[in-house]
């Protein structure tokens, strides 16, 4: 392939980038040439592996997934970690790109590190409007940064750096691990341990009143797609399902016990956190885009993401 777009996607082992890799493979396009990493390939918080790695491959176009990620109660007990671990990597990552002449770079942020304190629905304009929740304050300005980093590479060099805003993401090939896992995955796993023990109590973390928006990570790797190949602004954009299909942890969770078809009961453990209430974010500039992008209804995308744990029990990051 000569005169294409060579696409390299950091953090491409993970739950996005494993999403982003199913798309890519079922469109067979020969204009563009993916690489997906992982941190085996180099560890980004390096200057000198990331800037090894991006002359092997040379990209013209970067999606950059890898970062230190997690759920509610990891973020908790490792707000340090998440900031330095995740401003590093960016840092590696973008001023790369910039001295290897990249042409775009799309990287990820997140709904959840909006202001704490802030009208709803959240929109764009918003991200540095006051303090994020004291949860994940680390890896929230880390986040951030990201953003005021794109700005000032475009100010100072008339770089293509933007980035994207997912909501919460879930899927296959996702964490599944209990202590770091993000709500959905990290219920699945207890969920199917329950279930192979032949427990019948199932006990949610927290009221399982938090308000969230979920979207399947298929459809988030269908967006990103979009984004590298035919948005080009440095704004920031929202990638979240519409605001009408925000469910409640407790609704999520009856979702989880259908697809189970678990006959037992739930239980909310009130002593544990509950983190930010809800994070209400509008996708209305990704609709005035793209108003017909179909989501996957929520529990068709809980039914297929269950039954991929229960077959890749083995392989699944537990
Ligand atoms: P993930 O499944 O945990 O994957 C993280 C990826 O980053 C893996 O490929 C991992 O490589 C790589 N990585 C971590 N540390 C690295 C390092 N030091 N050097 C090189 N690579 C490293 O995460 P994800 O859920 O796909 O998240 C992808 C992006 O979406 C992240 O930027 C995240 O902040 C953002 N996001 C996620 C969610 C969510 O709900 N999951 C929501 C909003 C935004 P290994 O596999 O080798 O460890
Ligand atoms: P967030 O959306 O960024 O807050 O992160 P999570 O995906 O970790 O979701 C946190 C919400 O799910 C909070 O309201 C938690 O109380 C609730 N929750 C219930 N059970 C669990 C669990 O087993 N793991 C996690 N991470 N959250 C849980």
């Amino acid at each position: 392939m000569s005169g294409g777009k060579v696409v390299l996607v950091t953090g491409g082992s993970g739950l996005v980038g494993k999403a982003i890799e199913t798309v890519v493979l079922s469109e067979k396009r020969t204009d563009e040439n993916w690489i997906f990493l992982s941190s085996k390939d180099a560890d980004l918080c390096d200057y000198n592996a990331t800037k090894k790695l991006f002359e092997k491959h040379h990209p013209t176009h970067v999606i950059h997934l890898a970062a230190m990620v997690g759920g509610l109660f990891h973020n908790m007990s490792h707000n340090l970690d998440f900031m330095r671990k995740n401003l590093h990597m960016n840092d590696n990552v973008l001023q790369i790109s910039y001295e290897m002449g990249v042409k775009k770079v799309v990287s990820c942020l997140s709904t959840c590190i909006f202001p704490d304190k802030t009208e709803y629905p959240i929109d764009e304009t918003m991200i540095h409007n006051g303090p994020p929740h004291p949860s994940n304050f680390g890896y929230s300005y880390a986040k951030r940064m990201i953003d005021v980093m794109n700005k000032a590479y475009h100010e100072q060099h008339n770089c293509l750096f933007t980035s994207v805003v997912p909501c919460n993401v879930f899927g296959p090939h996702d964490n599944f691990n209990l202590e770091s896992s993000h709500v959905i995955p990290g219920l699945i796993r207890k969920l199917n341990d329950i279930i192979q023990k032949g427990g019948n109590t199932f006990t949610v973390m927290g009221t399982g009143k938090p308000l969230r928006q979920f979207i399947y990570s298929l459809d988030l790797a269908r967006l990103f797609l979009w984004v590298l190949r035919d948005y080009d602004s440095v704004e920031p954009i929202i990638l979240s399902v519409d605001e009408s299909a925000e469910v409640s942890i407790k609704e999520m969770s009856q979702e989880l016990v259908k697809a189970f078809d678990f006959k037992g009961e739930i239980v909310f453990d009130t002593t544990k956190a509950d983190g930010q209430f809800k994070k209400t974010a509008s996708n209305e500039k990704l609709r005035k885009f793209l108003p017909d992008f179909k989501f996957t209804p929520f529990p068709t995308a809980i039914k297929e993401t269950v039954d991929w744990y229960r077959k890749n029990q083995s392989i699944a990051r537990n």
